[in-house]
């Protein structure tokens, strides 16, 4: 592995990013051939798009692209797998070639310029750099108030999930070989990654507005991201259900002598409102806890089926250096 002068692949995940494409493509080779010729990366180095199975004609732009210009390459998918597998997709790909990946989004929302320090932190020595969100002032009052919900809930919950980190990351082609030993489907790289325990750092970076095409991460699509963080990082919901089951237990035994100690003093009174009370109660909780337990269950179902995260239909890379990273 290259530390002075490394092959930096750029990751860019794309689901329906007609839009987006042209216009970044253009800002991502700038920047890597002002980097090339600052001598901070290596000539060989290039940005590989990920075609997370668009409908649009996102791929055949990404074909034209990468057609008549080495410094960009194409993995296509053969259906939508979520971003989260596409960029695993993409870095897979990558480390054959690479000494170091980024990933990044392909509206480029996350400032490129950070590319310079997330670069010069692998320089000094580390296997992983994560980019942190400078704040949240581009995001809608909902976003951010989930979020921070959210990032809080997963700490509690026992998760080493850094706050703000989405997956604007640098891997190391030690880091991305490990990585690929973990064959988990229940894919949440954000709260995996930091459990590798290689030399990090952070770098801050801003983020900005989209300035093409509207966001492709749906309500739906975020909400199972969530519960995939949660359920592939901790199972600790479990262990509460477990705590407040035993403590319903006691309170039963305490409550079950309480009325047979009543019932033979003959105190007798009508206790409806309680009892309906204390049923419905009993019932949601019940039905809660089934809830999280199948949760769990599925997700075990899933993995015990060991399939692919994704299926790559096509690999379009040219050019890329003598040296074979493998
Ligand atoms: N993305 C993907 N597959 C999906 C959804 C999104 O590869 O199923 C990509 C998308 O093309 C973009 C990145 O993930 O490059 C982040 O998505 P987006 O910008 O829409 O999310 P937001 O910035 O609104 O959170
Ligand atoms: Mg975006």
């Amino acid at each position: 592995m290259n530390r002075k002068c490394p092959v930096l692949y750029l990751v860019l995940p794309c689901y329906n990013e007609s839009e987006t494409i042209d216009h970044s493509a253009v800002k991502v080779k700038e920047k890597l051939q002002r980097m090339v010729s600052e001598g901070k990366i290596s000539p060989y180095s290039k940005a590989l798009f990920v075609d997370d199975g668009s409908k649009d004609d996102t791929l055949s732009k990404l074909h034209e692209l990468t057609k008549n210009d080495t410094v960009f390459g194409t993995v296509a998918l053969s259906s939508n797998r979520g971003h989260q597998n596409a960029i695993m997709a993409g870095m897979m790909t990558a480390r054959k070639f690479a000494d170091i990946v980024v990933t990044i989004d392909a509206d480029l929302q996350q400032d490129i310029e950070a590319l310079d320090e997330f670069v010069l932190k692998f320089t000094e020595g580390c296997d992983v750099v994560y980019g942190i969100r400078n704040d949240r002032s581009s995001d809608g009052f909902f976003k951010k108030m989930t979020a921070s919900a959210y990032y809080g809930l997963m700490h509690t919950l026992g998760a080493s999930i850094m706050t703000n980190h989405a997956d604007y990351r640098l891997l190391s082609k030690r880091a991305l070989d490990m990585l690929s030993e973990y064959k988990e489907t229940n894919l949440f790289l954000r709260g995996l990654i930091p459990t590798m325990g290689f030399q990090s750092d952070v770098v801050y970076f801003d983020v900005k507005e989209r300035e093409f095409g509207k966001s492709k991460y749906t309500l739906k699509k975020m909400l199972n991201l969530a519960l995939d963080g949660i359920t592939s990082m901790s199972i600790r919901p479990l262990h509460i259900i477990s705590a407040i089951g035993f403590i319903i237990f006691l309170i039963s035994i305490a409550l079950g002598i309480f009325t047979l100690v009543e019932f033979f003093m003959g105190n007798n009174i009508p206790g409806y409102t309680t009892s309906i009370f204390v049923s419905l109660l009993m019932g949601g909780m019940t039905m809660v806890s089934l809830g999280i337990m199948g949760e769990y269950v599925g997700k075990v179902y899933m993995e015990t089926k060991h399939r692919p995260r994704y299926l790559i239909d096509s690999v379009v890379l040219k050019d890329t250096g003598d040296v074979d990273k493998e």
